[in-house]
């Protein structure tokens, strides 16, 4: 069977169709994805179960990851937390480091493809080169941007004005643009490694190569070490909850080739965490995909008390697993968690801390909302509705100049 027929079970056999119809319509077009990191982040784990799959329904997909310096990654950071609202001051040093650093990844641009996707800010600039390659060129912003610093968005919004069309994850993110904007929430994979079923046996054995039995109730975050993912908060509420009840925080999460500030702000953590009864903080290498799949199943409360998030992949990846999220009231967090049904929305670690005990203290309501949050994921987030979506969108930008796109007669 192939890769997408098995989505049926989730879909149905007639949308299965109905996406092999639209690849067809772009059989053999060449799409080349272009990110910062291989591994690490919502942006690598999205491609890697992407582009396998547009090739699957008849495109030429290709997935290319820049290379650069730690200083560029320095100022992509700075660039990713300014977008999220942080007030960064981009120097003029800053933004030459940036042009450049980009600029040297040009000849890994492929001449002849017919759309060039552009993931985040940092191979946007890029597209100053897009005049000398027929394609069609796409900004995919995978990062909230309602609080958008306004003078790194200055920066960028002129770049993002040379593609054809940008594409948001909710329309929230969407700005005053005056290219064609597309919204596409993201989706996780059921059949990868990080989702796909586990035996009972299998979670434990694998906490127990973690060194973490599972005796005690497990409240648990994954995410990157990273100030905006708040796992100082999660500790916070977590002190709260074990004056009242015996169980374990898990923080566990890595870094990513993009992310500079990782492993120092891992190190902040490690000292917050110290003699905390309880509080295993694992730095996983790359690719742990099965040990974090085995630690969502075995949790039985998750949190992803973001300060700021895109989306959350995390939390996708938890609610699908049929757990409850207890998740920070921001950004793609709202787009998942539906207040008092798939999970709970909270402002503080006190709010964190109120929503983790009711939930430890009801295995009922765990039970249910579990189930609700899977269904919820099911309909909306799973790989095949993101393939299709996509389709549409590249549809969308191949007849742009159309008024009128007939969808039964797709050339
Ligand atoms: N992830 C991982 N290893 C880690 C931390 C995170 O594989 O140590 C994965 C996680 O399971 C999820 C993705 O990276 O699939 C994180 O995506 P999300 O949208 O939650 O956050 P981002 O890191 O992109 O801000």
């Amino acid at each position: 069977m192939s890769y997408l027929s098995a989505f049926a079970e989730f879909l149905g056999r007639k949308e299965i169709d109905e996406i092999r119809f639209l690849g067809d319509a772009l059989r053999g077009s060449l799409v080349q994805h272009m990110n910062s990191t291989p591994t690490g982040g919502g942006v690598a784990e999205i491609l890697a179960r992407l582009t396998p799959m547009m090739n699957e329904v008849g495109l030429n997909a290709q997935w290319t990851v820049m290379e650069a310096g730690v200083e560029f990654f320095e100022v992509t950071k700075a660039l990713h937390n300014a977008l999220h609202g942080e007030p960064v001051q981009l120097t003029s040093q800053m933004k030459s480091l940036f042009f450049a650093g980009a600029q040297k990844n040009f000849d890994k641009v492929t001449a002849d493809a017919d759309f060039v996707i552009l993931h985040d800010p940092q191979p946007l600039p890029l597209i100053r080169g897009r005049s000398s390659h027929r394609g069609k060129w796409v900004w995919r912003c995978h990062i909230d941007l309602t609080k958008a610093n306004r003078g790194v968005w200055n920066v960028l919004r002129p770049l993002v004005e040379r593609a054809d069309g940008a594409i948001f994850h909710m329309p929230e993110y969407a700005k005053d643009l005056s290219i064609p904007q597309y919204i596409i929430p993201p989706a996780i994979d059921p059949f990868s490694e990080k989702n796909r079923e586990m035996s009972k046996g299998e979670v434990e054995k694998k906490l127990s190569d973690l060194g973490i039995s599972t005796l005690k109730p497990i409240i648990l975050q994954v995410s990157r070490f990273d100030r905006l993912k708040d796992p100082l908060g999660v500790i916070r509420a977590y002190e709260i909850v074990k004056r009242s009840f015996d169980c374990q925080l898990i923080l566990a999460g890595g870094g990513a080739a993009d992310d500079p500030e990782g492993q120092s702000y891992y190190q902040e953590v490690c000292r917050k965490a110290e003699g905390i009864p309880d509080l295993h903080l694992l730095n996983l290498p790359p690719n742990s995909d099965v040990e974090i799949n085995a630690l969502q199943r075995a949790a039985t409360v998750v949190v992803q008390k973001s300060l700021r998030e895109g989306f959350g992949l995390t939390v996708t990846e938890a609610m699908w697993k049929g757990k409850p999220v207890v998740g920070g009231n921001v950004g793609g967090i709202r787009r998942q968690i539906i207040e008092g049904i798939t999970g709970f929305l909270v402002e503080s670690p006190e709010g964190a801390a109120f929503r983790i005990r009711l939930l430890l203290a009801h295995p009922d309501l765990r039970q249910k909302m579990g189930e609700m949050a899977r269904e919820f994921v099911q309909q909306n987030f799973l790989m095949a509705h993101y393939l299709k979506n996509w389709l549409l969108a590249l549809q969308g930008l191949k007849h742009q100049e159309k008024a009128v796109v007939h969808f039964d007669a797709l050339t």
